[in-house]
């Protein structure tokens, strides 16, 4: 066997590998990700809840980083938007930190969170402080582009 009929056999073979673990994936049951508005409230102690129309009280779990600016006492009682998913009947898992999923709406508009040191010109995502200066660390907000298809209220 020439080397261009094994490349081509080793093509195929990694072709049929990668079919056969993509259609296994694909039939994975997975419930697709939504996006859920509300107002952040004060939870208990390391909580986050997210107060929806008509449903108060949706404990919002995620990763560290989300947690820690979703329970930014300076973001009680906005309106924010987060995408995930529903893992229990009161209980919305956020999607990871770094796929930005969630914002504040304000103005009509969507906004990310940041965080800003004036001293040093750093820029963070999580709250606390700097770690240049040590001084603490101001919100901001930065405009996102709008969804498509998505409502903003
Ligand atoms: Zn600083």
């Amino acid at each position: 066997m020439g080397f261009g009929k094994r490349l081509a056999k080793l093509v195929c073979v990694v072709a049929a590998w990668y079919a056969v673990g993509n259609s296994g994936r694909a039939a994975e049951p997975s419930s697709p990700s939504i996006v859920l508005q509300g107002s952040l409230g004060s939870g208990a102690a390391g909580e986050v809840t997210l107060n929806v129309s008509g449903r108060a009280g949706v404990r919002l779990v995620g990763d560290r980083e989300t947690l820690l600016v979703l329970s930014d006492p300076r973001l009680t009682g906005a309106e924010v938007g987060v995408r995930g998913r529903w893992v229990s009947p009161n209980q919305f898992e956020v999607e990871p930190f770094h796929k930005k999923s969630f914002w504040v709406y304000k103005g009509g508009q969507r906004w990310l969170v940041f965080y800003w040191c004036d001293v040093c010109g750093i820029r963070t995502y999580t709250p606390g402080k700097c770690l240049c200066c040590q001084e603490e660390t101001e919100l901001k907000l930065e405009r996102l582009p709008s969804e498509p298809g998505q409502a903003i209220q």
